[in-house]
């Protein structure tokens, strides 16, 4: 079987990175998470105080970030490195979530970030999930998987997951972050979120999570013949 590329775009939780990693599993694929890159980038540029409106700061802060990730054997999945630091939970966090989707609309961020994915895919046998891995990263993936599922349900798995964490948030801020994320993500003038011609939609809406892999994995399975 050859070793293909599996991209996995789509607005904000909507369950890509949990199809992507149980797809990488099966395969025996790295899973990458570029969510968790744009994150990082971001939480270093607060952390900093970093003034994105001039570009020569942007500059001198990206120079100053290594990203990596390592893999956790207590979870059994990869955590988010920042200079060396496991910054996986702290990426998570509302306050990064506010402000990732500006963050990541920067040229210069946009440049790093698909820069370091593209070697990260050279020797293919991956699976990478985002927002214009399709269109911007690997437009010549063999697999390019547009998830979708209905903006309600988005908002209450993105609720459940983020109440576990921190009791007083509400369905209300999560609602919020969701649709300001996806209104920013859509329409910048870099790498805009959208469906890439060739891209397979799956509506994950009313599906379990093997459902939607046993479809994900049959779509993988026929392109590495
Ligand atoms: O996937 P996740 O929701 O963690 O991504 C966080 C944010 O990172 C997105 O809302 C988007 O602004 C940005 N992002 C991006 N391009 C990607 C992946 C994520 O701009 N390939």
């Amino acid at each position: 079987m050859k070793k293909i590329i599996i991209t996995l775009d789509g607005y904000s939780s909507c369950g890509k990175s949990t199809l992507a990693r149980q797809l990488a599993n099966e395969l025996n694929y790295v899973f990458i998470d570029s969510g968790a890159m744009y994150r990082a980038i971001t939480l270093y540029f607060l952390r900093q105080h970093v003034n994105w409106k001039h570009t020569r700061e942007i500059h001198k802060a990206l120079g100053e970030i290594t990203l990596e990730f390592q893999y956790n054997e207590r979870t059994n999945q990869s955590d988010m490195f920042l200079n060396d630091e496991n910054v996986e939970a702290l990426i998570r966090d509302m306050l990064v979530s506010e402000h990732v989707s500006e963050v990541s609309a920067l040229k210069e961020v946009r440049e790093f970030g698909v820069a370091q994915q593209q070697k990260m895919g050279e020797s293919k046998g991956i699976v990478m999930d985002g927002r214009d891995i399709g269109t911007t990263v690997f437009p010549d993936a063999e697999l390019k998987i547009f998830v979708t599922a209905d903006p309600a349900i988005r908002v209450q798995r993105r609720f459940k997951e983020l109440f576990a964490k921190n009791p007083s948030i509400t369905i209300e801020e999560v609602k919020n972050n969701l649709e300001m994320r996806d209104y920013i993500d859509s329409n910048r003038e870099f790498s805009p979120l959208r469906k890439a011609d060739d891209a397979i939609e799956l509506d994950n809406s009313n599906m379990t999570r093997e459902e939607q892999l046993g479809i994900a994995l049959s779509w993988a399975k026929e392109r590495m013949l």
